[in-house]
């Protein structure tokens, strides 16, 4: 009996979990989102967007130019904050490590629905941002990552109050800081919040679709240790170059899969200082990424094989250094659940046929590894991100910027 009352409330809390409740087809998910389009007030919301074209671009256009290298968010955050203030949004604070937080309250009968963008960039500080507009598109470092989507944010906030819409569920846009670098900002957000959030979106990248996981990389530098000595010394020994080159073209040689998404590269080798020595440390780097956390375990382990046999084969010794690890960070079942199944519904009514993948590598993760249902996606298409070419095409925006409206109003629902 113990056992039965035990498995029946266990049942509850799953069901009243929105991720794993009953998950209705697709189909159905694009009807209710059709319905909730065609609304008066969702309308009046697009049209807010429609009408005001040219401020959006000039607002985009000037958080651009504030550059905000890792670490540096403090003036690009200012002016957002600024622009906050003027929204009558009901909460609007830094938490410690410097996210900027605002919230949009709703009725207090729906899930709390995180909406992520972040602020810094990839450019060193003291960078001079001018933006400029050729052939429907505008160039500058950092329009499109990550500040299309801050944009969006601002706008739809700006849309949702011009339309009156008050949504069921609470609407939390958070400003995050040193996505580019440690994911510290996201990090440090959800972990302090994680007891309150029922979905994170992570705007960064994307237009047409959208990624529900998030791909692991691990980084290593591997060395082969030896006896060095001059070019003309007795050899062997050999210099560590040599188990190198063995290494290297063996584990080249290793199978890694495509599916699940993987990747292998060897980047950066380095030996001898100079010409005439044979290299007492020769290194090189692996970069090592998967969506499945076994398959990364598994190369690591055949990778180690190969060091280890080619050492000894030589009679060197091998030390690894791990430059960094970040799990893949995977929900079981996470594809078939309320948050992507309506997040593709969101994405059919805009008029996308989405590419759906797990290869996420932003935010999105850091609340994935804590367990929050999340996806990733974004407002417009751009090209060059981290470079200085960077560039977005401007008229997809617009439309980028209603699909994220109608994400908000979807999943937090409306009064
Ligand atoms: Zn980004």
């Amino acid at each position: 009996m113990r056992k039965l009352i035990y498995c029946l409330v266990l049942l509850l809390v799953i069901l009243s979990n929105p991720t794993f409740s009953q998950v209705k087809p697709v189909t159905d998910y694009i009807n209710e989102v059709k319905s909730l389009s065609n609304r008066a007030d969702v309308k009046a919301a697009n049209d807010y967007i429609d009408r005001n074209h040219e401020s959006i671009l000039r607002e985009w256009i000037g958080l651009t130019e504030i550059n905000a290298p890792s670490g540096q968010e403090r003036e690009r955050a200012k002016h957002i904050e600024g622009l906050l203030r003027k929204y009558q949004l009901d909460d609007i604070h830094y938490d410690s490590t410097g996210n900027l937080i605002a919230v949009r309250k709703g009725s207090g009968r729906g899930p709390v629905i995180v909406f992520d963008a972040h602020m810094d960039t990839v450019f060193q500080p003291g960078l001079q941002i001018k933006a400029t507009i050729r052939e429907g598109k505008v160039y500058a470092p950092g329009i499109g990552d990550d500040t299309r989507n801050i944009e969006a944010l601002l706008t739809t906030i700006r849309a949702l109050n011009e339309a009156k819409i008050k949504t069921k569920g609470d609407l939390v846009f958070v400003f995050t800081v040193q996505e580019e670098t440690t994911m510290n900002g996201a990090k440090a957000y959800v972990k302090e919040n994680k007891a309150k959030i029922n979905q994170y979106i992570a705007l960064d990248g994307g237009y047409e679709g959208f990624t529900y996981a998030g791909i692991g990389i691990n980084w290593y530098r591997h060395h082969f240790i030896g006896p060095g000595g001059h070019t003309r010394s007795r050899t062997p020994p050999y210099s560590a170059t040599l188990p190198l080159a063995r290494a290297i073209d063996r584990i080249y040689q290793l199978k890694v899969p495509t599916n699940p998404s993987s990747n292998l590269n060897i980047g950066m080798l380095g030996g001898s200082e100079v010409v005439n020595a044979k290299a007492s440390d020769a290194w090189f780097t692996v970069d090592l990424r998967s969506t499945s956390n076994e398959v990364i375990a598994d190369l690591e382990k055949q990778i180690k094989t190969i060091l280890d046999e080619e050492a000894a084969r030589i009679g060197m010794t091998v030390k690894t250094d791990v430059i960094s690890t970040s799990p893949a960070a995977v929900i079981p079942g996470h594809r078939e659940s309320y948050l992507v199944r309506m997040s593709e519904a969101v994405h059919r009514v805009m008029g996308f046929d989405p590419p759906i993948t797990n290869a996420g590598s932003n935010n999105s993760s850091a609340a994935l590894r804590e367990g929050i249902s999340s996806i990733s996606t974004g407002a417009g298409p751009c090209d060059g991100a981290h470079s200085l070419a960077e560039n977005c095409e401007i008229e997809p925006l617009y439309k980028g910027i209603k699909k994220v409206l109608l994400l908000e109003v979807t999943l937090a629902g409306v009064e």
